[in-house]
């Protein structure tokens, strides 16, 4: 069983996926917790060229979203496939929709581009379930300004961020009963109850 995070930087992906994975082997599962960008050692390389030219400045959009799509290929071929056949569920911090959001939405590229080389990229390997952790714009902005230089939106306007957030809602309404889309600002535990309720029935025996 394969579930993707999504959501703007600091609403809460990672926390959310740890928090799961706790559950899941509780219930007896093998549950994989992995991310994009750097779910493996040659994606952590791409991760650094990625965030090394954090302004946007510097890497032209269609080079970012080429090696966006190299870490994704690499990482589905050496963990989430693997994790799959394995009958693990694979729990991801970000994957496609990522990339329809910031390479598509974000940078201006086209979407449906974006879509055939993340298709191509994963074999068209796409999740059982997308979460959607969804917040509000002054939150997120509160949120991204407490973090570490890792992320790379000190240099990010509202603007893209918004455009961002607008992308991971509409894929959501697009295919709702692949997507759970959640109120993030709320306290994690709240959140977490919530997925835990949404995933319970959709699980494997
Ligand atoms: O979520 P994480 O902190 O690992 O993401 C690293 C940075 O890369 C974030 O600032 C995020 O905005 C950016 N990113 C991106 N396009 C993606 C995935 C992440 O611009 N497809
Ligand atoms: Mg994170």
């Amino acid at each position: 069983f394969f579930v993707a995070l999504e959501g703007g930087d600091g609403s809460g992906k990672t926390t959310q996926a740890t928090l799961l994975a706790a559950w899941l082997e509780g219930l007896g599962h093998e549950a994989v917790v992995t991310r994009e960008p750097g779910g493996t050692t040659t994606g952590r390389q791409l991760r650094a060229v990625l965030l090394e030219h954090r302004d946007g400045a510097a890497l032209s959009p269609r080079a970012e979203a080429l090696l966006f799509a190299a870490d994704r290929a690499q990482h589905v071929a050496e963990v989430v496939r693997p994790g799959l056949q394995r009958g693990a569920v694979v729990l991801t911090d970000r994957y496609v929709d990522s990339s329809l959001a910031y390479q598509g939405a974000g940078r201006d590229l086209p979407a449906g581009e974006v879509e055939r080389l993340s298709r191509w990229a994963t074999e068209g390997l796409l999740p059982d379930l997308t979460v959607v952790l969804d917040v509000d714009p002054v939150t997120a902005a509160r949120r991204r300004s407490g973090r570490a230089a890792d992320d790379r939106v000190e240099a990010e306007s509202q603007a893209f961020h918004a455009r961002v957030r607008e992308q991971f809602l509409l894929l959501a309404a697009r295919a709702p009963q692949r997507y759970l889309v959640l109120d993030a600002t709320t306290t994690a535990e709240v959140v977490q109850a919530k997925l835990r309720e949404h995933l319970a029935p959709l699980l494997p025996a």
